[in-house]
């Protein structure tokens, strides 16, 4: 019998031919799920000066100390601070400015007194300052302050290299002044497709052709580990024709040629003929299922990976080895994590390491696994019932019911 590679060797083999991509400046609003460069640190306080947190009036506390309903205490209005201003006046004993949220406290004033807490209390009352209010409640020093640096102060440390920026982070970025950010080049990655039997969904379908699954599905997970992906479309089973459409290759600066199909020992699989004219193999088959003939090498010096075509063996394989590539293109140290699950039924393995499409669900505060749909590589539906993939090691060719098996989800 053959003796296949392993999938951790063949990973090894793949993962030496990369390294990380280097740093780019990206405006900020380009940014979004890019991974940082380098690590960040703080440039400005935040808030980057002590504001008010409520609409109300910057007050002296020790000047209401007692304040009551029964007993207001009355307060000269010397200015008015509307948030983006700065305040001009010094707040002295018997004085108060009013101030909006978001507005700097002025000098002199260690508090504020919510417009709730006083006689100006619809703020439709009376748009013009007033000259006097009466405060029905005092507040401590710091009440309804925000200090500056509460959030992070100069020179705190943000991010870490390496970090995937989301939303809230580009937010906080924003805050702090950032209008470009040294992020990790995005790596390039050119899929090809090919089959005679393949036609575009929305097109008709004649008699013996499928619609073609693979592109989208790949082209949108290799996107979705941080790719950028160049669509080169789907060739003919035919030698030419695979090599036009890789004619311009070397013009896109790719990191990674990736092709689904025609890779296996049919007698119209021609891609491993188009590699090798101009390239190398280093290997055209793993011991992995699904997905046993993975092909890896370099066409015309840029490096190359052939999945299988059955569209779960593509989409297994492109979890298993090419997630890692961009992974480590990225500068991303990230390893997979592995749980563990309670089968509910017995299951049969061929001694290879299987991916296999499970459904997990939890049971009494366990997970159990059930595999999810027909097993089978070519049926995508399996996938899209599963919710995580199960690890059956190789050389294990059953696993008894009740045992427990790594998944990772997916
Ligand atoms: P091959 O590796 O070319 O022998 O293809 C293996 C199986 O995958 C065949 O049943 C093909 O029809 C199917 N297949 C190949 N490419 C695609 C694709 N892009 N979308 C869906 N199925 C495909
Ligand atoms: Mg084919």
């Amino acid at each position: 019998m053959e003796k296949l590679l392993s999938v951790e060797s063949a990973r090894t083999i793949i993962l030496e031919k990369f390294k990380m991509k280097n740093s780019v400046l990206l405006p900020i609003n380009q940014s979004m799920g890019k991974i940082l460069s380098k690590d960040i640190f703080a440039i400005l306080n935040l808030p980057p000066f002590n504001n008010s947190s409520m609409d109300g009036f910057a007050v002296l506390s020790e000047n209401i100390r007692g304040a009551t309903e029964e007993n207001p205490i009355e307060l000269k209005i010397i200015e008015d601070i509307a948030a983006g201003t700065a305040p001009k006046h010094q707040i002295n004993p018997g004085q108060a400015s009013r101030i909006m949220t978001g507005a700097p406290l002025p000098p002199g004033a260690d508090a504020v007194v919510p417009v709730e807490f006083t006689n100006f209390s619809d703020r439709y009352y009376q748009k013009e300052l007033p000259s006097h209010i009466y405060v029905y409640k005092s507040v401590s020093s710091g009440d309804y302050i925000r200090p500056e640096g509460q959030d992070i102060q100069v020179g705190e440390k943000i991010f870490s290299k390496g970090h995937l920026l989301r939303p809230q982070d580009l937010g906080f970025l924003a805050a702090q002044g950032f209008g470009e950010i040294e992020t990790v080049q995005q790596p390039v990655i050119a899929l090809l497709s090919s089959g005679d039997e393949l036609t575009q969904p929305g097109e008709t379908l004649y008699p013996g052709k499928i619609y073609d699954s693979n592109t989208i599905t790949i082209k949108t997970l290799l996107e979705s580990f941080g790719a950028k992906v160049i669509d080169l479309g789907v060739a003919k089973d035919d030698l030419q024709d695979i090599k036009n459409k890789l004619l311009n290759i070397q013009t896109l600066h790719i990191d990674l040629l990736v092709s689904t199909a025609g890779v296996s020992v049919g007698v119209y699989d021609f891609i491993r003929d188009v590699i090798l004219e101009d390239g190398n193999l280093s290997f055209w088959k793993v011991n992995i299922r699904p997905g046993k003939p993975l092909t890896f090498g370099e066409y015309q010096k840029i490096p190359f990976i052939g999945l299988p075509g059955n569209p779960v063996s593509a989409f297994v394989s492109a979890l298993v080895f090419i997630k890692p590539i961009i992974n480590q293109l990225l500068g991303i140290q990230e390893k997979l994590i592995l749980h563990s699950a309670i089968i509910v039924e017995e299951i049969i393995s061929d001694g290879r390491e299987s991916y296999l499409r499970a459904d997990i669900s939890i049971n009494q505060g366990n997970y159990q696994a059930r595999l999810a749909s027909h097993q089978g590589s070519g049926n995508i539906f399996s996938l899209v019932c599963a919710n995580a993939l199960l690890i059956i090691p190789a050389g294990v060719k059953s696993v008894p019911k009740g045992n427990e098996v790594n998944f990772f989800w997916i």
